[in-house]
């Protein structure tokens, strides 16, 4: 072994689901909203001016950041914005995670957070969840260094109630408590009703699900002034123009179409509804979502077999090979039309196995 490779930073990566580049297939694994944006949004783009690509951005983000501000009621100085909530939920780990207490999130989450931990050397804990896949706020009342909750939870689709959030951080005054709220748009609560209590609590959100914009990246981070300029920054100290003009003008576009948002939103959630009743009468058992996808398992079929034959009919879902939630398929919801066609492959699957 060369004496160099001592001194790489070895990490085992977040592995994202697969972007299949393909036309023809219905892609239901990375939870992306099936409907495009607003026409607010088309009618910016058309109007951008090329000539302008020539300079650097605003490296405050300023147009984007006010009207976020706006939108839900904030003062200035209450919005950080980045390069997709990952980018806002990574940039956060660096700036609050500085303690030798280990931070906590549940064993079944997002699992970009482990890796941040990582990368970042932050130690960690991983309290599990209940059986029926819900957090015990009771076991975020030990010592800490921070504490990150998905509200609603990734991939369990499972939502928690405002009240739960403030045991939590009634019980976390001294460490950062972030909640992120990637899929909260679709019938989850939040805590913006608890900012102005909580000095110490940190909001992310995201454009990539509810605003149908993820090919944009944008991601923001909503809390108190001191939060804010704490991540700006450390921000500022890897790199100052993270936001492309485009998405700096498009993400603020997008904010003033409340009513293309409502009805997209709504769309979904009826679809939801739909899925999950047709999905338990061929025999899934499907957790209560409160997001644009379901968490489900078949009562006889396994997981991973599910997850393979849909994909030889080129729909793909998500599966995960973890422990606890191997049975399990994550199916983003799209289109009426593509939730048929879901339907139908199991039709056909089940039909073939039996
Ligand atoms: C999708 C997702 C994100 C990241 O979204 P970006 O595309 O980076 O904005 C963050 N947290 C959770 C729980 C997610 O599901």
């Amino acid at each position: 072994m060369n004496q160099w490779e001592n001194n790489i930073r070895k990490v085992t990566p977040y592995v994202p689901g697969e972007q299949p580049q393909e036309n023809d297939i219905i892609k239901l694994n990375t939870n992306e909203n099936p409907y495009p944006p607003s026409p607010k949004v088309y009618e910016r783009h058309r109007t951008m001016e090329v000539d302008r690509f020539s300079l650097y951005p605003d490296p405050s983000a300023s147009e984007l950041v006010e009207k976020l501000e706006e939108y839900y009621g904030l003062e200035k100085g209450q919005v950080f914005v980045g390069v997709g909530s990952d980018d806002v939920l990574s940039l956060a780990f660096l700036t609050f995670f500085n303690s030798k207490k280990p931070i906590l999130f549940p064993d079944v989450t997002y699992s970009f957070y482990p890796v941040w931990a990582e990368v970042y050397r932050i130690p960690y804990e991983c309290p599990p969840l209940d059986e029926n896949f819900r957090i015990i706020p009771k076991d975020y009342e030990r010592e800490n260094g921070g504490v990150v909750i998905a509200n609603p939870n990734a991939p369990t689709s499972l939502g928690m109630s405002i009240s739960e959030i403030e045991k939590i951080l009634l019980a976390n005054q001294d460490v950062i408590v972030i909640i992120d709220e990637a899929y909260v748009d679709f019938g989850g609560e939040t805590v913006l009703p608890l900012l102005d209590r909580f000095e110490n609590l940190l909001i992310v959100r995201t454009y990539s699900k509810s605003r149908s914009m993820a090919g944009m990246r944008i991601g923001f981070a909503m809390g108190n002034k001191r939060l804010i300029q704490a991540m700006t920054d450390v921000k500022e100290s890897i790199n100052s123009y993270t936001m492309t003009m485009e998405s700096i003008c498009l993400g603020a576009a997008s904010l003033e179409d409340e009513e293309y948002f409502q009805n997209n939103l709504r769309k979904i959630i009826d679809t939801r509804a739909y899925t999950e009743k047709e999905l338990e009468k061929r025999g899934f058992f499907v957790l209560n979502s409160q997001t644009n996808f379901l968490f489900a398992r078949h009562r006889e079929m396994s997981g991973q077999f599910l997850f393979e034959e849909l994909r030889k009919r080129k729909i793909f879902v998500r599966h995960f090979q973890t422990e606890r939630i191997r049975e399990y398929l994550r199916i983003t919801i799209g289109t009426k039309e593509q939730m048929e066609k879901m339907l139908a492959a199991l039709d056909e699957i089940m039909c073939e196995s039996c």
